[in-house]
């Protein structure tokens, strides 16, 4: 990737310029090159070890995510007309329900509708394993990825993580696995799976189905330790299991932890934990996105946020089937009642993520303030982002989407890699307490 004279070669310096999402594809194909590491103040990176690049380290830019995009699927029709499409991506159906499991839907994020489906390919279809990510027993404020073959460590990964997580790392367990997997993940994640599956067919066959939900971006472990501060808990090592939602929707931000020997519960509202703080921690990679709906995807998963939310009601997930496995993947759930999800009208998108348009549309107005300032910017290709930013964005919105950049750039001082060893340093990942 050349920018300017700014040559990007390596995946280190797209970390160092702050567009890596953090997905561990990279250390998936050079795992002797290539490690992920926590770092608090910018989420799991890639390290070189030993300090070498060797041949196939070149591999990782092929299947980065952070430097690049392209939808190859063209718009239709089927998809909603050109329109619908540069907004959405493909829809081929959606549905609005949640697992019929009312375990599944208890312990899931909004309706458990990713769990369940999971489940559905583990004991009925008979997949042999669901990757996703979990906390760390040993450090349960930080991710790992674990492939889950039965329903209770399943169930151990509901709910959303807001940290980060690496699913990608974890891809060499697909593609050694007997049969076929199903993948969870960010719509990065999915992004940097697909271009996995370019290199190594042997993953391509043990794909079984691919799963997003939707994705307003990645708070830093940062976001996460002032989180837990503002619980009331001061010594991180007492912390003994940490939740972000679920369990009623949205659910409570939950840290038990140990005083004297005994456990304590601590809480927030999902207003509190999301709104006032992590959401303030996202990196920067998730202002310069252009996938926060899956489009990627086989199926894409979200919160049905048009309906009115309580703090501890059942929840509800809108559904949507964005290849055709999709589609016959959710209808087979459905009628085999593993998924209680009737079909509703594409319209509802709008209602679920009012702004889509804006949000694509603001993001051409991003990248044009960053080129002018020679920063490097991810290529993306098929999104028609400039006609969005033209015809959807108002004039005084179209201004600020450029101007607000500048001011960030200056704040959050894009103009200048970070340096690597001090993100080293910076690391947060400690075995053990
Ligand atoms: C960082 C983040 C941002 C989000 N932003 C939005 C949004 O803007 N709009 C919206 O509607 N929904 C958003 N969600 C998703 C939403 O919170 C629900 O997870 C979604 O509705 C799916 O719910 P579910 O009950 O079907 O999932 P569940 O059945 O609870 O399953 C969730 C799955 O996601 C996996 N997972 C959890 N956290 C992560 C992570 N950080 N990285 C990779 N995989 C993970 C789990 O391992 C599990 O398999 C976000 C989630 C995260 C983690
Ligand atoms: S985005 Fe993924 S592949 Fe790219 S550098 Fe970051 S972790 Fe590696
Ligand atoms: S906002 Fe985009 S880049 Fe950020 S974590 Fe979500 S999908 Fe990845």
């Amino acid at each position: 990737m050349i920018f300017r004279g700014k040559t990007i070669h390596r995946v280190d310096e797209v970390a160092a310029w702050q567009l890596c999402c953090g997905c561990g594809a990279c250390a998936y194909v050079c795992p002797d090159e290539i490690e992920m590491i926590d770092t608090s103040e910018y989420g799991r990176r890639p390290r070189f070890k030993n300090n070498s690049l060797g041949k196939t380290a070149l591999l990782a830019m092929q299947v980065c995510p952070g430097i690049g995009l392209e939808r190859v699927v063209k718009p239709d029709d089927q998809f909603g007309g050109q329109q619908f499409f540069d907004e959405w991506g493909p829809v081929l159906g959606v549905w609005e329900g949640h697992a019929a499991d009312s375990e599944v839907r208890f312990e899931g994020s909004s309706g458990g509708a990713a769990t369940a489906l999971g489940l559905f390919a583990l004991e009925r279809l008979g997949m042999h394993g669901v990757l996703h990510v979990q906390s760390r027993q040993d450090v349960p404020y930080l991710n790992q990825t674990v492939l889950s073959r039965t329903r209770s460590e399943l169930l151990a990964g509901a709910g959303s993580r807001y940290a980060p997580a690496s699913p990608c790392d974890g891809l060499q367990q697909i593609e050694d696995a007997p049969g076929p997997c199903v993948f969870v993940g960010k719509p990065c994640d999915v992004v940097a799976l697909r271009k996995a599956i370019e290199l190594r067919p042997s993953l391509h066959e043990k794909v079984g189905l691919t799963i997003a939900f939707f994705c307003a971006g990645t708070p830093s472990t940062r976001g996460t330790l002032e989180m837990i501060r503002q619980m009331g808990i001061a010594d991180l090592s007492s912390v003994i299991s940490l939740r972000y939602r679920g369990r009623g929707w949205p659910g409570m931000a939950t840290a038990q932890h140990k005083v004297n020997g005994q456990v304590q519960s601590a809480e927030l509202t999902y207003e509190q934990s999301w709104g006032d703080i992590l959401q303030k921690y996202r990196q920067w990679r998730c202002y310069i996105c252009p996938d926060h709906v899956g489009e990627f995807a086989d199926i894409a998963v979200a919160d049905a946020w048009h309906c009115p939310v309580g703090e501890h009601q059942p929840g509800r997930s809108v559904i949507i089937a964005r290849t055709q496995r999709g589609v016959e993947f959710l209808q087979r759930a459905i009628e085999m009642d593993v998924l209680q999800a009737e079909p509703v009208d594409s319209d509802i998108l709008q209602a679920c993520r009012p702004g889509q348009a804006e949000s694509k549309g603001t993001l051409w107005g991003r990248l044009v303030a960053l080129r002018t300032c020679a920063i490097p910017t991810p290529g993306y290709c098929g999104f028609d982002l400039f006609h969005l930013w033209l015809w959807r964005l108002s004039i005084g919105a179209k201004v600020k989407s450029i101007l607000s950049t500048f001011k960030r750039i200056y704040i959050k001082k894009l103009f200048r890699k970070r340096n690597m060893a001090s993100i080293e340093s910076a690391m947060v990942l400690k075995a053990g307490r």
